[in-house]
């Protein structure tokens, strides 16, 4: 049974992750690049690691959520990187948005360690991994699932399984190219709807209740009209992940034509200055080409 859990990379989701994980009850160590980001944890009673590798001592389970394909280089295969402090027997679950090449690089790494190794990216957002409402996917060895599943259990509403190492990636990245669609089309429509001078809380009305709604246009669509790009999930990183996809699909020959439209907006928007606001700042790169700003009519 799992007892001893360490988290590295307290970011966004990875804060709240692991604030749940004390929470449930774990013994939990952690350890992030910014120290500063360990003491709201240490002040709970978790211990604090030196460096990934100490991190990854005497624990049954090491878990990790990092911005990128290069963060997890660093953390896992760095000089003092995770795969320096395992031990025969352990699990490792990186649960970051990268290619499904790295999953599969990591398994391989950790196996020679005899150390199991899952691939568990997640849907949802910052309020969702706060709320331990995440929906997530993982990959890799079935019996170690079965072992980690109650764990997972603890970040999210839903777990999927879905096969061999990799797959679980792979699904992050399908989900994420339907994501990058919605807000393009979201940013699309209401810049089209502003210059046809309709009400647009009305439109937002009824976005809220026709057939096309879903729960990220609602949202993303009433947070624009206010103007609150507050970061929940970073343009920024919008942008990587469609650098991922295009990589991915590519590698695949699997057409991605509307994705490179949006990869072109979220870098215009990444060069006029958004990239550290919510990926539906996306909607400024286009409000700049239009000559619009969308916003909700005084009084509406
Ligand atoms: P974030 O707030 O930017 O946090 C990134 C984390 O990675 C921080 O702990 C950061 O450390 C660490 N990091 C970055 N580069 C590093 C390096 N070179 N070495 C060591 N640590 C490094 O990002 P996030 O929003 O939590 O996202 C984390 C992952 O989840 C990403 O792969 C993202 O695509 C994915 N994801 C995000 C969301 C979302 O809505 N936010 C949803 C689903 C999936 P510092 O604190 O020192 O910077």
């Amino acid at each position: 049974m799992i007892k001893k859990i360490s988290y590295l990379g307290l970011g966004t989701m990875g804060s709240g992750m692991a604030s749940n994980l004390l929470k449930a009850g774990y013994q939990l160590t952690v350890w992030n690049r910014s120290a500063e980001k360990c003491k709201p944890f240490a002040r709970k009673g978790a211990r604090v690691a030196d460096s990934p590798a100490d991190a990854a001592c005497n624990v049954d389970l090491v878990i990790y959520m990092l911005s990128n394909d290069e963060a997890v280089e660093e953390v896992v295969f760095g000089a003092k990187g995770i795969l320096r402090g395992v031990k025969e027997g352990q699990v490792a679950i990186d649960m970051s948005t990268v290619l499904p090449a790295t999953s599969l690089r990591e398994q391989e790494a950790y196996a020679k360690r005899g150390v199991d190794f899952l691939d568990a990216p997640v849907f949802g957002s910052k309020k969702e991994s706060a709320e331990a409402k995440l929906w997530i996917m993982a990959a890799g060895n079935r019996a170690i699932f079965e072992k980690v599943k109650p764990v997972l259990e603890k970040f999210g509403r839903t777990v999927h399984y879905f096969g061999k190492n990799g797959n679980a990636t792979a699904m992050k990245l399908v989900g994420n190219l339907i994501v990058a669609l919605e807000l393009e089309a979201l940013s699309e429509g209401l810049v089209l709807a502003q210059k046809a001078g309709l009400d647009l809380k009305t439109v937002m009305e009824v976005v809220k209740v026709a057939d096309f709604r879903s729960p990220l246009l609602v949202s993303n669509g009433q947070n624009i009209l206010k103007r609150d790009f507050s970061t929940s999930f970073a343009l920024k990183l919008m942008l990587k992940d469609a650098g991922l996809i295009e990589k991915f699909a590519e590698g695949l020959e699997s057409p991605i034509p509307a994705l490179r439209v949006v990869e072109k907006n979220l870098a215009s928007a990444v060069d006029l200055g958004f990239g550290k606001e919510n990926a539906s700042a996306l909607i400024k790169a286009l409000e700049k080409e239009a000559g619009v700003e969308v916003t909700a009519r005084p009084g509406s």
